[in-house]
């Protein structure tokens, strides 16, 4: 295997992580059992009652649902859909730990070290711009537009915000020597002109950096200076990278993360300077979407820190279309939305030049929940007097549930039929039958289903529902016994052989297991981990691990008095259970020679007499041995 960081890297960063501070980074964990386990919502799967468990004192994580589970290196990677090695080195930054280095600059470095780069050359960016807009003297207008607008120092400094000089090679020219131009054109820093030679993006614009959830630097927004003749419009948004996603980044939400779970609401507005303003006034959970109206993949990412989404948009006509959107990806999550209109069309900067934050506070906790609010605007425009009316109205409804992914057999949808009949007057079941007809009409437009996790293995699934059949249960419990009993390895090692297992995943675990012997230190379920980098192994130890724990396994090992050669009793009977399966299996493969040599044309010689002799004494010691056994 080319180019492996070292078991000892992994574990370093491994205890200098704690899980539980990682996971919640992600999703709001509520501590359960006197602090012994944490739980929270799983983002792995459709989860509505939290479903996932994260053990402090092993530093693992799993779901009682999806069975997803693993360690800190497993979660950065299914949470960020990234490969082992990358996950490493996230984990490594975020613990201040130097990653060795391998000829980074290689033509052939793979894409994990291709994205760190490009952080790197974004968060170097970030400090130029950032610099610039304190100190340098050409700033000057963009300093006072930032303080015209109400911005403090502090906020500036916090959000790191910026100015880029109106020039075409600025950054280029500052970067040389430290970035290539290629890294900065692969982080949307510059752009590839048509005769091949490069220039800066953004020019003469104050910058609002996108932070990803970590806090790292991913893409800027950019807004031209009143009076400038700017081409490309008022504001100029970063393009898409390896490490940008407009659709599912928001912005604002490294900073807001913590009073989002605090507050079990989340605030949302359009721009990058409404959702500043707030966080200025002291209304700290509030994100931004980056230019683009809310996704599905926001709404999930909301959905993991709270259930309580208020939306502020403009009164004007493009924010209720907004809203509309907006409606339909959320009608059939668990999420209580709420839209709030400002009053006079104001944005939030403005309405806060006017009133109080508590102001702000009030209208925002009154905001209409979401299907009043749009069944308010369907009934000021129909009206509700005659029948074609009311028709009228309950199809614009009816529309937005039709379109709602995931909404058909939704409790929820129930409710809202139920509410519709009442308020327009229709019997229920006329209703339901509009809904049906609307959805047919829909139904040729059907978006692929995205797949949640990478594909899971169907054998290691089949084990953790528990259809386990009598030998898996055997090769279970001995790769228990190792986990709960890393010293017994070397009892284990001398009397079965990896295969003797039957089942490819178990043997493989057992294989790790006893390559790990070697230096002494047993087969703990972290060195395990550290030792594999395929992600269902360590679903699958992470598992056998769960069940050695709630077995109590290590009290099972405890029990009784060991043999003479140390061996726990519990264990020597799993050892000599796979020496009886062994003997067995060769008995059987005896049987069937038999059988084909007596198939009526030979005579039954000598050595098939011994075969049957020994046969029979198995099957005698069998009996006696099962007879003591139990
Ligand atoms: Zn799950």
């Amino acid at each position: 295997m080319p180019d492996q960081l070292s078991n000892e890297f992994k574990e370093t960063v491994r205890t200098r992580t704690d899980l539980v501070a990682l996971v919640s980074e992600s999703i709001t964990l509520a501590s359960i059992a006197g602090g012994r386990e944490f739980r929270g919502l799983c983002p792995f799967h459709e989860d509505h009652d939290p479903s996932l468990r994260v053990y402090p004192d092993r530093q693992t994580y799993r779901c009682w649902a999806c069975n997803s589970g693993g360690d800190c290196f497993t979660w950065v990677m299914e949470q960020e859909r990234v490969e082992f090695r990358e996950a490493l080195e996230i984990l490594a930054r975020r613990a201040n730990i130097e990653i060795p280095r391998r000829g980074r600059n290689a033509g052939d470095a793979p894409a994990g070290d291709a994205k760190t780069s490009l952080y790197d050359a974004l968060q170097w960016a970030l400090g130029e711009f950032h610099q610039t807009l304190l100190e340098a003297p050409f700033a000057e207008n963009a300093r006072n537009y930032l303080r015209g607008r109400g911005f403090t120092d502090a906020t500036i400094g916090k959000f790191k915000l910026g100015f880029s000089p109106a020039s075409w090679d600025w950054l280029i020219g500052r970067a040389r020597g430290k970035f290539s131009p290629q890294v900065l054109a692969s982080s949307r820093l510059v752009t590839q002109k048509q005769n091949g030679g490069f220039a800066d993006f953004f020019r003469g614009r104050v910058l609002f950096p996108i932070f990803n959830e970590r806090g790292q630097p991913v893409s800027f927004g950019g807004r031209e200076l009143p009076g400038d003749d700017a081409s490309g419009g008022k504001y100029w948004n970063g393009s898409e990278s390896a490490v940008y996603h407009k659709s599912s980044v928001l912005f604002g939400l490294n900073f807001a993360r913590d009073a989002i779970k605090k507050a079990n609401a989340v605030i949302v507005t359009e721009g990058y300077t409404d959702c500043i303003a707030l966080h200025q006034a002291g209304i700290e959970n509030v994100v931004a979407t980056c230019g683009t109206a809310l996704t599905d993949d926001h709404v999930k990412t909301i959905k993991r820190f709270a259930r309580n989404v208020v939306l502020v948009y403009d009164g004007d006509k493009a924010g209720r279309e907004a809203a509309d959107k907006a409606l339909a990806r959320f009608l059939a999550q668990d999420v209580d939305l709420r839209i709030l209109t400002l009053p006079h069309n104001q944005d939030p900067p403005e309405f806060l030049a006017e009133h109080s934050i508590e102001k702000f506070r009030e209208l925002a906790a009154a905001a209409p929940e979401v299907w009043e609010y749009k069944f308010a605007v369907a009934r000021d425009r129909h009206k509700l007097d005659t029948v074609d009316q009311r028709l009228r109205v309950l199809d614009e409804m009816l529309t937005l549930m039709a379109a709602a992914p995931d909404m058909s057999h939704h409790v929820r949808e129930g409710a809202l039929l139920g509410n519709l009949s009442m308020r327009l007057r229709f019997t229920e079941s006329q209703v339901r039958e509009r809904l049906q007809e609307l959805r047919s009409k829909g139904t040729a437009s059907k978006r692929p289903v995205a797949a949640e996790r990478t594909p899971a293995d169907p054998a290691i699934d089949r084990l953790m529902c528990g259809q386990l059949s009598g030998d898996d249960k055997l090769e279970c419990e001995l790769l228990e016994i190792l986990f709960a009993a890393p010293e017994t390895a070397a009892f284990v090692k001398s009397d079965i052989v990896p295969q003797d297992l039957r089942q490819p995943r178990l043997r493989d675990l057992l294989g790790i297991c006893y390559e790990l012997t070697t230096d002494g230190n047993g087969p703990t379920l972290h060195r395990v981990l550290d030792a594999t980098e395929n992600q269902e192994l360590k679903r699958l130890a992470v598992w056998i691990d769960d069940q050695a724990r709630m077995k109590n396994v290590r009290a099972l090992l405890d029990e009784g008095t060991a043999g003479t050669d140390g061996c726990p009793r519990f264990l020597r009977r799993s050892i000599e259970q796979f020496a009886w399966r062994r003997e067995e299996q060769s008995q059987e493969r005896i049987a069937v020679e038999l059988s084909a040599e007596g198939d009526g044309t030979h005579r039954i010689d000598e050595a098939a007499e011994a075969k049957l002799r020994q046969l029979t004494q198995f099957h005698q010691r069998r009996a006696t041995s099962k007879g003591t056994r139990n």
